[in-house]
């Protein structure tokens, strides 16, 4: 057995940490079958002094293990060891480290500096102190946050990797800062002089530029200012301090613009006259606001080349990059000096092949350059793009080599945890199409979309995506950070904002998004095993349901105020109304029942009996007025759309005894809609869920696998490398909607993603963080085999299964120190597990390779296979010369049956027959 990996607070040795009680979790790795940690103990040192030993515990606990020993000082650094047993008797141990930051930022005596530069200038402030006398260092730290966005350099070269710092949070309320270990470029800058100079660079970001689709400038203040406190530790042993003050200079720099939505202007050519150089200003401005960085920071991810250059019809230079995705274009260039070259951004080609960046909307997303006559890279600094092609402008075709041109990705750093891959490649992409929706929209903040005037915080969006997108990644510190900047946004009566930061102005509340304070914490919980979640969110969690409660009518139901409904929804195309037809506040109600019931689950976890109860009693108290209001005596939905089922039935609204009869209604309307879904943001995570759980898995499969609009795998024929916004963003002929609301990478309907790691995969946690979870996988028609592996925060989850040539294979991976339940397909009963690998075989006569008919097919498209009128006339003597049946030859078997019942099981026999005969 040995410890895999030792994690303080998620990270591996951290820096900068303000967490007084930091938790500890490690992974177990063992050979044997059944490995359980039997004790721990942890001992935290700092040079050489022992703060904690926990002593051995007798325990399986192995994630998030707090810290109980001395108070932790700040800027210290701290010694971890920690030893495990298992139940065979052997042991494990390990070593890291972690270090702690400024406990106290408030009490930094750096001062907040600005440029006093005049409101028309848009060039980017530098402020700059030149050190000299500088010697070498044991050690130095940064500690730096802005009012805006800002990067800090020495001599030139940036400190640290990460980009859009300090990131972005309700900066009224929270300003995180951050921490950069630079000893060795401090030591690497100094010059023989000992000199040595320090820039900090100063965009509006989010703090001042305009952003929101109001475009609304200075939401935060109308001045950005720097805050920098270095920290030295000669070798000498003497200690330094450097602050930004009144000493510090400012000039004008390089970047001559930038704005987030618009983009950036370099020009390589300008150099600040030392003589131009102006006193920096001090910016009176608190610091209670500031807290440590609290997750990974945005990075760039990934690096790719563009993959071909186009020449468009309208004779635009387009190079594509292959993938939507979010970020910027770095590229190399010997242009001419004075030459302007400018990097224009779209997500997509027009359906003639032009450059088509409509769906930005007014984010122009420009970045120009302006060389220099030398060798250089460009790329901006305070700006991302939604895009996958770019327009060159200001080079000649002869001048522009692909190659030089590369694709960043840019996103918040997450440890990538799922993957999911099968048999139908269409499948494939779709999952890939999910994880760069993912990729694309979680830049410090769950935005909605990368590209247009947007990308905010839309809490709607991110809960709908949350459980899906914490199989892919580990969300767990980037939604703790959001949460608590929700929790900050929320109104005085704990109303939830539609958006988080919120810069929309005063909206409380709105049935699916404002959920987001009591689902998400829930699936950080579940999926982390993070109990300090629910405890930290508490007051938010249940704040967010009294506010409903107090809004309620007198019948105890919430019936009043703007909703969201079942927003983009298809089943109400008639109007521009984008909320669909399910009744919002049956929307509105089945989200109060279930923000109620996680209430009162958080309650019990977190031992607060009394509410727990007071939870309870409201959700039994909700359910009875929703089946009242919603449901009628005798079982029916009053709003019949598929949302309007699936609601009452996946949260457990619904009498049991009117389940049935629901589900009847949900399965009339997929049929009418010819098994394709026609639900919005509210019910399309839901909808295959409820089906696969309610005995009609076969029909959730045959939805998922649609190719045809409106399905998931329609965007996929029609090459998106991204989930769209919409079912119909791109129509079939090609063309776009136009609604003016159309973006081609939202990753809402990227929910389904936790249905296909949940049923087809079958991996259910079971106990918080997959400590005990289950194994249950569903088979889909024309899906052979399945491999999802999911790495919990024990260790690798892995289930894999085939079904082919008359048999199965399933092999299934619990990590050490969790158990299994392990349920076979085709077979009874569950088979508990301790850790190991698992392999199964057995013979079994279900087919799943894909048919090529089924009720679906014209009769048409049957008659194409002889035997099919072969077969009709030895069923149905004649039936093929039927006046009426001629007639129908383009109608759907589906479509037959509907209006000749009794003819079902014939044409259902004929279509076994023929699939058995013809594999695709
Ligand atoms: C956003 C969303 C959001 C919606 C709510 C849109 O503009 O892009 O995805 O949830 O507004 O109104």
């Amino acid at each position: 057995m040995i410890i895999k990996e030792l994690r303080t607070e998620y990270r591996e040795n951290p820096i900068g940490l303000d967490v007084k009680n930091p938790g500890f979790s490690w992974k177990l790795q063992s050979e044997r079958q059944g490995c359980i940690q039997t004790a721990f103990q942890i001992r935290v040192e700092t040079d050489g002094d022992c703060v904690w030993d926990s002593g051995k515990v007798e325990s399986d606990r192995s994630v998030l293990v707090e810290y109980a020993g001395n108070e932790l000082m700040p800027e210290t650094e701290y010694h971890v060891q920690v030893k495990v047993w298992d139940n065979y008797g052997e042991t494990a141990r390990t070593t890291g480290s972690f270090e702690t930051g400024l406990f106290y930022p408030q009490r930094m005596e750096a001062k907040w500096i600005t440029s006093g530069f005049p409101r028309e200038e848009k060039a980017l402030p530098v402020f700059r102190k030149v050190l000299s006398g500088e010697k070498k260092v044991k050690r130095a730290r940064i500690y730096a946050a802005a009012l805006g966005l800002y990067e800090i350099a020495i001599n030139g070269t940036k400190a640290g990797d990460a980009l859009f710092t300090p990131g972005w949070t309700s900066y009224h309320h929270r300003i995180q800062y951050q921490t950069y270990d630079v000893t060795d470029l401090w030591n690497e800058s100094i010059k023989e002089d000992g000199k040595m100079e320090l820039t900090v660079t100063v965009a509006d970001g989010w703090y001042k530029g305009p952003f929101g689709f109001m475009l609304r400038p200075e939401i935060y203040g109308d001045k950005t200012a720097a805050l920098v406190q270095i920290h030295l530790l000669y070798e000498d042993g003497t200690t330094g301090k450097i602050v930004t003050d009144e000493s510090w200079l400012v000039t004008a720099g390089m970047i001559r613009e930038s704005q987030i939505y618009f983009g950036e202007t370099i020009d390589s050519r300008f150099v600040p006259e030392a003589e131009s150089a102006a006193r920096a200003e001090v910016l009176e401005h608190g610091k209670e606001m500031l807290t440590a960085q609290e997750g990974e920071p945005v990075r760039v991810t990934l690096r790719t080349p563009a993959k071909e250059l186009l020449v468009s019809p309208e004779k635009e230079l387009i190079l594509d990059f292959g993938q939507n995705m979010s970020g910027f274009v770095e590229f190399s260039v010997h242009g001419k000096p004075g030459q302007v070259i400018r990097i224009h951004h779209a997500e997509t080609l027009d359906r003639d092949g032009n450059f088509y960046p409509d769906t930005l909307r007014q984010a122009t997303s420009i970045d120009t350059y302006i060389c220099n006559g030398q060798e250089q890279t460009f790329s901006p600094h305070f700006t991302f793009h939604g895009f996958r092609y770019i327009r060159v402008e200001g080079m000649e075709l002869q001048e522009i080599n692909p190659a030089a041109f590369i694709a960043c990705t840019v996103h918040t750093d997450m440890e990538e945890t799922g993957s999911f891959t099968c048999s139908d490649e269409r499948v494939n992409q779709l999952q890939s199409n999910i994880q760069w929706g993912m990729r694309s929209n979680f830049l410090d903040v769950p935005t909605d979309c990368p590209q247009r005037d947007e990308r905010l915080g839309w809490t709607g969006d991110a809960q709908v995506f949350a459980a899906t997108a914490s199989f892919n990644r580990n969300t767990a510190l980037f939604y703790k950070k959001w949460l608590r900047d929700l929790k900050a946004e929320q109104t005085k009566e704990w109303g939830v904002p539609h958006v988080v930061p919120n810069i929309l102005g005063d909206q409380a509340a709105a049935a699916g998004w404002s959920d987001a304070a009591t689902i998400i914490p829930w699936v950080v919980y579940e999926t982390f095993g993070d109990r300090r979640v629910l405890e930290e969110q508490f007051e938010s969690i249940k704040g967010w349901v009294d506010y409903i409660t107090e809004h309620c009518g007198e019948n105890g139901l919430w019936q009043n105020g703007f909703q969201y409904g079942d927003w983009l929804a298809l089943d109400k195309e008639e109007s521009a109304d984008r909320t669909g037809a399910t009744d919002k506040y049956l929307v509105a109600n089945a989200y109060y029942a279930c923000s109620c019931e996680l209430t009162a689950k958080a309650a019990r976890v977190l031992g607060k009996e009394e509410e727990a109860e007071k939870y309870e009693t409201l959700h039994e108290k909700i359910k009875e007025r929703f089946n009242e209001e919603y449901i009628t005596r005798t079982g029916r939905v009053v709003s019949e759309t598929q949302t309007g089922c699936v609601l009452p039935l996946h949260f457990h609204l619904a009498q049991e005894k009117y389940r049935d009869r629901i589900m009847q209604s949900l399965k009339q309307n997929i049929e009418a809609h010819k098994n394709h879904l026609s639900t919005g943001f509210i019910g399309t995570p839901y909808l295959c869920h409820v089906l696969s759980e309610n005995g009609e898995h076969g029909l959730a499969g045959t939805i998922f696998r649609k190719e045809d609009y409106p399905s998931w795998l329609y965007a996929v024929k029609k090459g998106a490398t991204t989930i769209w916004e919409r079912w119909n963003s791109v129509m079939p002929d090609g063309s776009f909607d136009e609604s003016g609301m159309n973006s081609l990478n939202h990753y809402a309907y990227g929910s389904i993603g936790e249905w296909m790691y949940k049923k087809i995969a079958g991996i259910n946690v079971l106990e918080p963080g997959y400590k005990k979870f289950a194994v249950k996988p569903l088979f889909v028609k024309g899906i052979t085999h399945v491999c999802a592996v999911y790495e919990s925060v024990y260790g690798t989850i892995k289930s894999s299964w085939r079904c082919e040539n008359g048999k199965i294979t399933i092999d299934v991976t619990v990590p050490a120190n969790t158990t299994a339940e392990i349920t076979l397909p085709e077979k009874e009963g569950v088979i508990p597990v301790g850790s190991g690998t698992y392999h199964y075989e057995y013979a079994t006569e279900t087919r799943l390779e894909e048919d090529r008919f089924s009720m679906d097919s014209t009769l048409e498209e049957l008659l194409s296979e002889p035997l099919a009128a072969e077969r009709f006339n030895q069923y149905a003597p004649g039936m093929l010369d039927d006046p009426m049946i001629k007639f129908a030859y383009h109608m759907t078997m589906a479509e037959l049956t509907a209006q000749a019942p009794q003819a079902r099981p014939l044409y259902e026999m004929v279509i076994r027959e023929l699939n058995a005969q013809s594999v695709r």
